[in-house]
């Protein structure tokens, strides 16, 4: 992967992949033996919602689908008690080297998202905001959603325990896991999720900003640097909207058309 940008402060300029290389299968689980495992390093602010979503795209996803997926095997990056936004794409810049990395945060920690954006915009770090938490990607698998909630995830919340069995008692003594039922709650739903994700990126208040858009593609080593702005114009936003006037919003799509998981439709 040609992801890194610069690496002039490091020593050593030989390309390395992440540290989990060791552990990393040759060859997928099932499928096709002749396709090699894509391997994608995916931080994130929580101990539990996030790593748990994650293992499910692995489980459910990860073997590929044919031509159509090739497999893969995202590797999950957090820490006790969190990190912050810069703390997540510091900690995805150090853990995958060379290899694909994403960095997921919400918008909890606003006063810190410039200096995250900022980060992985220099290292070509894909990132994907939830505004106002990834708690809205989920329930946007059973509907829409709209409205301003400036930094609130209350209305969200509610509204995902009223969507689903499996959620009704999420976050409730402390409980934001997504294990068993609500993994099969959130299954299938995808598209649903997806097609949800980008009409809120179609319906952004600042009006020039277009899910069609956006992209995941990786750039060339030889490119030119990347301002913050037009990094985070990678979710379909405009440069120039401001990344935390994008309320609701959430970029989490984004992996998941990265990975093939659904097709991307315009
Ligand atoms: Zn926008």
């Amino acid at each position: 992967m040609n992801r890194r940008a610069e690496s002039g402060q490091k020593p050593d300029r030989r390309k390395r992949r992440g540290r989990l290389e060791d552990e990393r299968p040759l060859l997928p689980r099932s499928g096709s033996r002749s396709r090699e495992v894509r391997v994608v390093y995916v931080a994130c602010e929580g101990e539990s919602t996030e790593p748990d979503y994650l293992q499910y795209l692995n489980e459910q996803f990860g073997d590929g689908d044919g031509a159509a997926r090739q497999p893969f095997r995202i590797q999950p990056v957090c820490r006790k008690n969190g990190m912050t936004p810069s703390g997540v794409v510091a900690a995805v810049q150090e853990a995958a080297a060379e290899d694909e990395a994403w960095a997921l945060f919400d918008r909890d920690q606003w006063i810190d998202i410039p200096a995250a954006v900022k980060a992985a915009a220099d290292s070509r770090i894909e990132f994907a905001l939830s505004h106002p938490s990834f708690d809205l990607w989920l329930l946007l698998h059973f509907q829409a959603f709209s409205g301003r909630q400036s930094g609130s995830s209350k209305i969200v919340i509610e509204k995902l325990r009223q969507a689903s069995e499996a959620f009704t008692d999420y976050d409730k003594r402390g409980d934001k896991s997504i294990r068993v039922t609500r993994r099969d709650a959130l299954r299938g739903r995808e598209n649903i999720a997806i097609t949800n994700a980008r009409s809120l990126v179609n319906c952004c208040a600042h009006g020039s900003c277009a899910s069609k858009r956006a992209t995941a593609e990786t750039i060339s080593d030889q490119a030119d640097p990347v301002t913050p702005e037009e990094w985070s114009a990678r979710s379909g936003h405009a440069a120039d909207c401001p990344i935390l006037l994008r309320d609701p919003s959430t970029d989490v799509w984004r992996l998941l058309t990265a990975l093939g998981i659904t097709v991307d439709r315009a």
